[in-house]
């Protein structure tokens, strides 16, 4: 197995930010992956998993071994006898396979439920890291289970959807499993029959004029939506949504409303509301703003962009700077939706990264840009 030393990781991040590996490699299959572990633990080196980045913000270095996953492939698993006659599929996908690749192949094999999900950038090992969802669905609603390794012990983990802890882009790894483990296959519970998920008001728009779209109909839509939407990273380096959408208490959103008029939300069970941070962002006047190498996309309010000769830590500081406006303007505090990876620091210096007490985070709704 090759081990690259101190290698260039700008062009495995969508937001094409400078930082090096100590060690870089990539492995192929449970056997090479325990090799790498090891090479790891006999030099005493912290492990890094890497997909496709495109959820991470870089901030310079990486210390330690950074591991990749090569595609190892999808296949179905055999189901149990008494769901033998169920629409019922159960797909399982190599954690290096390509998201939007594996998509593509379910929709193709007649395997339905991921069409909404269709171009998400990154590899389907992260997926569940932060619940993937677009266009009205989440990963979490056609989750099966996964296999996993523990990065420390080595090892092999199943996890089904209960133990995954699944919330608004959220799961058990970006809390007590963060940075512990490595995601090696996901299986996912498909329908042979056409499933069409039309919740998300804009995507219902699109197909407004056929009266029973065909899953392919909505993957074209889910395409074509994002494509006009969203900025495409080889063009414009981002990392997709910056921010979660934040949820504050009714009383909070009501006494706002007096002050903003505007503001949307759309209310949750247990007396709270999502609020848009699109909304926040572009009222605080962040909308097409540039600030020296990085900025805030003309179109996407919530999408940070990289002009190229930046680093990680000036888009930190964007966001800091944003998430101080915001919370300043309508007292919610917005936090960051990719993980920092290299110097922990550059997010201590600024005031994003946990939610305010109280605030939390919930589901988008149609101001939420993206479509996430
Ligand atoms: C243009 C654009 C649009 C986007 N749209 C959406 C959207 O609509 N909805 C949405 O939810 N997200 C969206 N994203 C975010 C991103 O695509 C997803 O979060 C994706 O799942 C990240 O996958 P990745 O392989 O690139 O992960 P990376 O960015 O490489 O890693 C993300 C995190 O997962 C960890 N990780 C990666 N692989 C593994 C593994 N195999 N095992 C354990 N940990 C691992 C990393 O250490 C890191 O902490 C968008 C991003 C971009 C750039």
């Amino acid at each position: 197995m090759d081990f690259q030393r101190w290698a260039s990781l700008q062009d495995y991040n969508t937001l094409a930010l400078p930082g090096r590996a100590e060690y870089l490699c990539t492995v192929n299959g449970r056997d090479q992956l325990r090799q790498a572990l090891a090479f790891a633990r006999q030099r005493q080196l912290p492990v890094t998993m890497l997909g496709g980045g495109s959820n991470i913000i870089l901030s310079g270095d990486i210390e330690g071994l950074v591991i990749r996953l090569a595609p190892t492939g999808i296949s179905t698993i055999p189901t149990l006898a008494s769901e033998a006659d169920s629409d019922r599929v159960l797909v399982c996908a190599g954690g290096g396979e390509n998201w939007h690749g594996f998509v593509t192949h379910c929709l193709e094999q007649g395997w339905h439920g991921l069409e909404n999900l269709a171009l998400i950038p990154g590899s389907v090992g992260a997926a569940p890291i932060q619940n993937i969802g677009a266009y009205g669905v989440e990963l979490a609603s056609h989750f099966h289970s996964l296999d996993a390794i523990d990065l420390v012990t080595g090892e092999l983990l199943h996890l089904d959807a209960e133990a995954c802890r699944f919330g608004y882009r959220d799961s058990i790894f970006k809390q007590e499993l963060k940075g512990r483990v490595a995601i090696l296959t996901v299986t996912l519970a498909l329908s042979t029959a056409p499933e069409v998920c039309l919740d998300y008001p804009e995507l219902r728009a699109a197909l407004a004029d056929s009266p029973a779209p065909t899953p392919r109909q909505l993957y074209d839509a889910v395409c074509a939506l994002r494509r006009a939407k969203l900025p495409d990273p080889a063009q414009r380096p981002n990392a997709g949504s910056f921010f979660k959408n934040p949820i504050i208490g009714s009383d909070q959103a009501a006494a706002l409303r007096k002050l903003h008029p505007g503001l949307p939300g759309y209310p949750q069970p247990g007396g709270v509301e999502k609020i848009p941070a699109a909304w926040l962002t572009e009222r605080a006047g962040w909308k097409g703003r540039r600030v020296g190498a990085v900025g805030v996309h003309d179109r996407q309010a919530l999408v940070l962009v990289h002009f190229g000769g930046g680093s990680g830590r000036e888009l930190l500081g964007l966001a800091a700077a944003i998430a101080r406006d915001v919370r300043h303007r309508f007292g919610i505090a917005l936090e960051l939706e990719p993980a920092v990876l290299g110097d922990p620091s550059a997010v201590r210096e600024g005031p994003v990264g946990a939610a305010a007490e109280g605030a939390s985070t919930a589901e988008s709704g149609e101001h939420a840009g993206p479509g996430e």
